[in-house]
């Protein structure tokens, strides 16, 4: 095959592999970074690593025209972009066979959700045809929309947030023709449902519903056109510009349909959207009792399950209405075999109530995924993998999305070295050891099975007696101040902090990005992520079989169930299965960067930019990178782009490419200290040596 004489290296903007800048500095990194972004080059090497910088603007650059260009070439071969990523993973996974998978990280909205659509969407062009296949690749696109749907919100910083962990394998047969793949989602932030930040919506299916659902739709699931007549929805931002709720609507529908949901599936999933929202519209009033204290009371009004008229009365939630009324007045504990019955306040019934919600709409959630994952069955082999950062906002969940990039990060470096090392044992070249930052220790200290901060939280939750959010930081503390009688490894390196110099109720950590404050609120209730029995019982009895299947555990048969695990454990153990999974597979990476907060094209923000720079640990992953040897390339596109420099090689070099190399590299006189001559590649030590290359093509 021809080699075409086109390479990274040409028509450079800055550089395009970061790998080759000189000098190195957290400075010439952003300033190349920044200096390709006003090129419009929003993709730069790191290595393999590709770098995406959002543009916040539809760029010319993913048309099928750029797809043909990219099929089959080699990495090194285009200016970086995307496709050349998605390309290397799809072949060497038909080619080779290895199982790839594609991590893709940066903060919100930075374009992971659109990164992971581009290569979903590349992987689908170039891959096999057939009304099989398309069938294939249609439902998979598809879920996209569904997902999006139900798991994404607009936040301040993204107005189609993914608010929810997801990753996902495709399977590909021999032929490299897609057979399906499985979904896994994580922790969906569903908090959102019952309350929204400032400025921001619940998730868009609910709009979406509410707009775009026929008069005679919403008649019959009894919902108010009207945003304002629900509680659950914040007003200040119902309308978002540049996204049509109605239009949207038409496409989950739609995209349901392909995705393989039953007419009376997609009736039952839009019925429960309805009752959490008419949940949101419960209002409770005190009832005093005799004994002087207030027992809670469904208000009859308005709205919610109690409407206007008796027809409505409780809806889908008919035949519990009695059994649900009461289980917002009252809660059954069980203490020594024995059932009491203890009466709910009005802040008691509406934590109950919100909690419910909650519930109902993150086991729909997971349900959809399990009922998409039917569809588009068959397992593992290319994951797409999504993650989402919630700086700032530093409470429960941040801490175990924290811990998961703190895993990430590990398992990264781990990666990319033992990528590294393969390579020179591959290539027949000496390994040096590289001195590199390791986070086990971080990772250990929220994980560790005896006095990980994990398990020391759900030993709390566990515990009999009182327990509240200052018990566990009594606890934390108790075990740190041990520990650092015992120069353990909690004080070691002071990774973990609680004293008096921080604000009142707070831990602070040293994430290998940066130290994190956590506000202990809300730690134990939501690690315990406990619904009372009372509700799932009614749920069970609802006359609803979706409702019903939500809420095994209300199935009063099986009333003694142990204590659901919690949510600190179910994560950690997800984390684990990732973990385990990218172990065995070869990793590509995405990580994308946001230029500027605005959502704003052309604007780069250099402080934001360097922070995202730290956060991802991409300059350690450079080092990493040229700790040995900055480039390499095979002998045969190295003489065919360099021949000419030299009489002995121009214009055809008869013998076998490496030699041709060496008696290149002998006539220009390159230090032998500056390269290496592996199997099938040159090693080339520094960048200078390069530059000094291409500047004599360039004579
Ligand atoms: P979150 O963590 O909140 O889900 P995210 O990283 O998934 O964020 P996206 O939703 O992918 O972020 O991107 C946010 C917005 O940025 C998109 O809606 C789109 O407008 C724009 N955007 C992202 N990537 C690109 C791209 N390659 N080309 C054009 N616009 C883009
Ligand atoms: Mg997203």
């Amino acid at each position: 095959m021809p080699l075409k004489n086109t390479s990274l290296l040409d028509n450079m903007i800055g550089v395009g592999d970061m790998v080759l800048l000189e000098p190195l500095s957290e400075d010439s990194f952003l300033e190349n970074l920044k200096n390709r972004f006003d090129h419009n080059e929003i993709y730069t090497y790191i290595g393999s690593v590709v770098i995406s910088m959002n543009p916040y603007r539809s760029l010319p650059i993913y048309t099928p025209d750029k797809v043909e260009e990219y099929r089959n070439r080699n990495f090194y071969e285009l200016s970086p972009h995307i496709y050349a990523l998605a390309d290397e993973a799809y072949r060497s996974l038909r080619d080779q066979d290895k199982d790839q998978c594609i991590l893709i990280t940066g903060e919100s909205g930075a374009g992971k959700t659109e990164a992971s659509k581009l290569v979903m969407s590349y992987v689908a062009a170039v891959c096999g045809k057939g009304q099989e296949v398309n069938k294939v690749k249609e439902q998979l696109l598809q879920s996209n929309p569904v997902l999006e749907a139900f798991g994404n919100a607009k936040t301040v910083r993204n107005d189609n947030s993914s608010r929810f962990g997801k990753y996902m394998d495709i399977e590909f047969d021999f032929k490299g023709d897609p057979l399906g793949g499985v979904i896994s989602n994580y922790l969906l932030e569903k908090s959102r449902v019952v309350k929204q930040p400032r400025g921001e919506r619940n998730f868009h299916i609910f709009y979406q519903l509410l707009s775009g659902a026929s008069d005679d739709t919403l008649k019959k699931l009894k919902l108010h056109r009207d945003f304002s007549k629900y509680n659950y929805l914040s007003l200040d931002s119902a309308v978002v510009n540049g996204l049509d709720d109605a239009a949207n609507f038409r496409t989950v529908r739609n995209a349901m349909q392909i995705v393989g949901f039953m007419e009376d599936e997609v009736q039952s999933v839009l019925e429960l959207v309805a009752a959490v929202l008419k949940l949101g519209n419960i209002e409770f009033k005190p009832e005093s009792r005799c004994n002087g204290t207030d027992e809670s009371r469904i208000k009859d009004k308005n709205g919610g399950l109690m409407d206007e008229k008796q027809e409505t009365k409780s809806l889908f939630l008919m035949k519990v209405s009695s059994v649900l009324e009461r289980a917002f007045s009252y809660r059954t504990v069980e203490a020594k075999m024995e059932k009491v019955s203890t009466t709910l306040n009005v802040a008691q019934a509406y934590y109950a109530r919100d909690a419910l919600a909650k519930n109902l709409y993150s086991r729909l959630f997971s349900w959809l995924v399990t009922r998409i994952n039917e569809s588009i069955k068959v397992s593992n082999m290319l994951i797409i993998f999504h993650l989402l950062l919630l700086p700032q906002d530093n409470s429960f969940e941040q801490f175990i999305i924290n811990y998961c990039n703190e895993k990430l990060q590990q398992i990264f470096i781990e990666l990319t070295l033992r990528e590294e090392q393969e390579e020179y044992v591959r290539e027949g070249i000496e390994w040096t050891n590289i001195e590199y930052f390791n986070n086990a220790i971080i990772c250990d200290l929220i994980e560790n099975n005896q006095n990980g901060i994990l398990a020391m939280l759900d030993e709390e939750c566990l515990r009999p007696g009182t327990v509240t959010d200052e018990t566990f930081l009594d606890k934390l503390n108790t075990v740190c101040a041990e520990h650092q009688h015992f120069e353990s490894r909690l004080s070691k390196n002071s990774k973990f902090l609680t004293d008096h110099s921080l604000p009142h109720s707070c831990f602070r950590i040293q994430h290998y990005a940066g130290k994190v404050l956590y506000r202990v609120e809300g730690f134990v209730d939501k690690n315990n992520d406990l619904l009372y029995r009372d509700l799932s019982q009614a749920m069970y009895k609802a006359n609803h079989s979706l409702i019903k299947q939500l809420f095994p555990e209300g199935n009063p048969a099986k009333v003694n169930l142990k204590r659901p695990p919690t949510a600190g454990f179910q994560f950690r153990a997800s984390v684990g299965t990732l973990m385990r999974n990218l172990q065995t597979k070869n990793p590509n990476y995405i990580r994308c960067i946001k230029p500027n907060d605005k959502k704003a094209s052309h604007i780069f923000t250099e402080s934001l930019v360097r922070h995202q720079v730290r956060y991802l640990g991409l300059m350690e992953n450079v080092r990493v990178r040229r700790a040995g040897y900055a480039f390499r390339q095979a002998y045969e596109p190295c003489l065919e782009r360099y021949k000419m420099l030299c009489k002995r090689t121009w214009p055809h070099w008869r013998g076998p490419a490496r030699e041709g190399v060496e008696v290149l590299m002998a006539d220009l006189q390159v230090p032998a200290e500056e390269f290496s001559y592996g199997r099938s590649k040159i090693f080339i030590r520094n960048p200078r040596t390069l530059f000094f290359l291409e500047e004599r093509r360039r004579q």
